[in-house]
């Protein structure tokens, strides 16, 4: 079976890309890493492999659960399924009320793990307390885990298998920025010195998992570490996942180093005498202060972000070859 680029980029492997980087001048010392460029490139593969597999009676689909009102929530499964339909999938959103028990989900996740037209399936976090969403996400069926977060493809990550799994969507971008910024600063990953800062099950842990694969040597830190500056400062590859606006110091950075910003923080903005109140987002690194220090640099919004719902395609994408066994 031939092995795509989208699908070497969904697996966290080296993909042969085409043309043209993705990194910018910034006018400071850091180049800007494009994610909008880089995932708008992932969308443009995944929607013409998408139309050839078409072509032979396959339509990957992609089924989305969003539990509750949250807002932030419906925001993201709506772009999701958004993205779905403009890659040709098919494409189904359940959405069920807040008061839904977990027998109601549990139905649907054996539901739609026995349709044949639905490929992935993705249940938007955080769900309602009284849901055990551990128990929810080990229900869904490893093959159609497109956000790579049950126990079987944490698994294969964790051993290396990681051609079979499906890897969460945002550290499978994020590697991806890496390498980009890698390549294009003629850098090898081998042996360089990676931190993770923050060791969530969805964005630290298998961000330290990839970069190991790379043969880095991998540091993760986290709310009990000592010295963070230290640690930030020896780090060529910097991967920040704590969700503390700008708590990294841009200071603190390595001269030259990859910085990789996930962190997605609102914060007040500035405003004029009378006007109303403003927000803005920001990431967990001090931008303007790695600018000058750092070699490649994500900005927040328009690095990692983007690159989520990328590579959430291209692992449906995935998933609907390997379950047509092309
Ligand atoms: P999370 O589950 O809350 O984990 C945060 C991690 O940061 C924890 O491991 C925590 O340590 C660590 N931490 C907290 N305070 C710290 C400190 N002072 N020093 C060092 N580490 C500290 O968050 P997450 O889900 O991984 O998300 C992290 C950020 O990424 C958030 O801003 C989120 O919005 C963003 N995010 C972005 C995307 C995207 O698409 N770009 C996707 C997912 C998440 P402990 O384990 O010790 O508590």
């Amino acid at each position: 079976m031939k092995r795509s680029s989208v699908q070497a980029q969904a697996q966290g492997g080296i993909p042969d890309r085409g043309s043209g980087s993705i990194l910018r001048p910034s006018g400071e010392t850091a180049l800007i890493i494009d994610g909008r460029l880089a995932a708008d490139r992932v969308l443009a593969e995944v929607r013409a492999e998408a139309a050839g597999l078409l072509q032979r009676g396959i339509q990957p689909g992609l089924a989305t659960v969003l539990v509750g009102d949250d807002a932030a929530s419906r925001v993201y499964v709506a772009s999701k399924s958004k993205a779905a339909h403009a890659c040709g999938f098919h494409s189904v959103q359940h959405d069920l009320a807040a008061s839904a028990s977990e027998a109601d989900l549990l139905a649907l996740v054996q539901q739609l793990n026995h349709d044949p037209a639905i490929h992935g399936i993705l249940m938007q976090l955080p769900l309602p307390k009284a849901i055990d969403a551990t128990r929810l996400i080990e229900a869904i069926a490893p093959e159609k885990d497109v956000d790579g977060f049950s126990p079987v493809n944490v698994g294969r990550i964790a051993i290396g298998e990681t051609e079979r799994a499906f890897v969460p969507c945002t550290p499978a971008g994020a590697l991806l920025l890496i390498d980009e910024a890698a390549k294009a600063l003629g850098r090898d990953l081998q042996g360089v010195e990676a931190l993770v800062v923050g060791r969530s099950n969805i964005v630290g842990k298998p961000m330290a998992q990839l970069l190991l694969q790379r043969d880095a040597t991998v540091t993760v830190a986290h709310s009990r570490t000592r010295d963070l500056p230290t640690l930030v400062g020896r780090a060529d590859i910097l991967v920040a996942a704590v969700g503390r606006p700008e708590m990294i110091r841009g200071e603190w950075v390595k001269p030259g180093a990859i910085v990789i910003d996930v962190g997605i923080n609102r914060v007040p903005r500035d405003t004029a005498p009378g006007e109303p109140p403003k927000t803005r987002l920001v990431g967990d690194v001090g931008f303007a202060a790695a600018l000058a220090r750092a070699g490649a640099i994500t900005p927040v919004p328009g690095g990692v972000g983007p690159m989520t719902i990328a590579m959430l395609m291209a692992n449906t994408l995935s998933a609907g070859r390997r379950l047509a066994k092309v």
